[in-house]
């Protein structure tokens, strides 16, 4: 498999009011393009300071971060926005959807900021990305008419309708119940299958891992262990409706 995310020795630390936090001690790891890959790992243990590094939100403090071999911590502010808006998607707890507008205008909006609004490939993607999601019906309704499991869905379509290389979700099922949850992470899953983007998710939820390709797992600013979920897709009562094939 094709190496797309990489870290070698990564650092964060916050330094606020003369004290310092050390979120990431030396962060080693790497994503290949396609996977699906769940973090796990106690509250505080760096998750989202990896998430918001490996997504070009912030830079880190030391160490390098290698996306398709580049390294994104190295680029000055404008290569990185660019880099962002072209590669990444993002997906959060809180679902981030503007509450005045309907579905199919907050998707839209993130098509236009692209400056990808009126491509025929894009509109094509969008309706199987819709229909995949089971949202088709809910375009004209705001954010307040839909469910939690709904807003997501909507949230999802959003990230991953401009085609980044890398969707990164940081607990998107956090405010969700059990059940919703199953149904977001069997989506990602489906779309990471269908369009081939590299997902890496945080979850508190060791059930959900079922659906990933691998966990890793973190502890106060490193990781510690990582390993290939065993799962039988063919198994009967599993969410997946597709075999899937591993490539190596
Ligand atoms: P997690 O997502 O695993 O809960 P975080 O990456 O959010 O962990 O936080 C890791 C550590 O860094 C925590 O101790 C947290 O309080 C601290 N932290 C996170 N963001 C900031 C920030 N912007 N300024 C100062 N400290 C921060
Ligand atoms: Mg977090």
């Amino acid at each position: 498999m094709q190496i797309l995310l990489e870290t070698i020795d990564l650092t964060k630390t916050y330094r606020s009011a003369g004290l310092e936090v050390r979120a990431l001690r030396g962060v080693n790891l790497r994503i290949g393009s396609g996977e699906m890959v769940a973090i796990m790992g106690p509250s505080g243990c760096g998750k989202s300071s990896l998430m918001h590094v490996l997504g070009a939100m912030t830079q880190p403090t030391s160490g390098r971060v290698l996306v398709g071999g580049k390294d994104i911590g190295r680029m000055d502010d404008r290569a990185r926005t660019e880099f962002r808006c072209n590669k990444i998607g993002f997906v959060f707890q809180k679902y981030n959807l503007l509450p005045m507008l309907s579905s199919r205008a907050n998707i839209a909006i993130a098509r236009y900021i692209h400056g990808s609004h009126n491509d025929p490939e894009g509109n094509r993607r969008l309706s199987e990305i819709l229909r995949l999601l089971q949202i088709e019906d809910k375009m004209d309704r705001r954010p307040a008419e839909l469910s939690g499991g709904e807003q997501q869905r909507v949230a999802i379509a959003r990230a991953v309708v401009r085609n980044p290389a890398i969707v990164l979700a940081d607990e998107p099922t956090g405010n969700l119940d059990s059940e919703n949850s199953k149904i977001v992470l069997d989506m990602f899953r489906k779309l990471n299958r269908k369009f081939g983007q590299t997902v890496v998710l945080v979850t508190h939820n060791p059930e959900l891992t079922a659906y990933t390709d691998r966990v890793i797992e973190m502890r106060d600013g490193r990781v510690v262990g990582e390993g290939s979920v065993d799962v039988g897709w063919e198994q009967e009562g599993n969410l997946m409706s597709e075999p899937v094939t591993e490539e190596s």
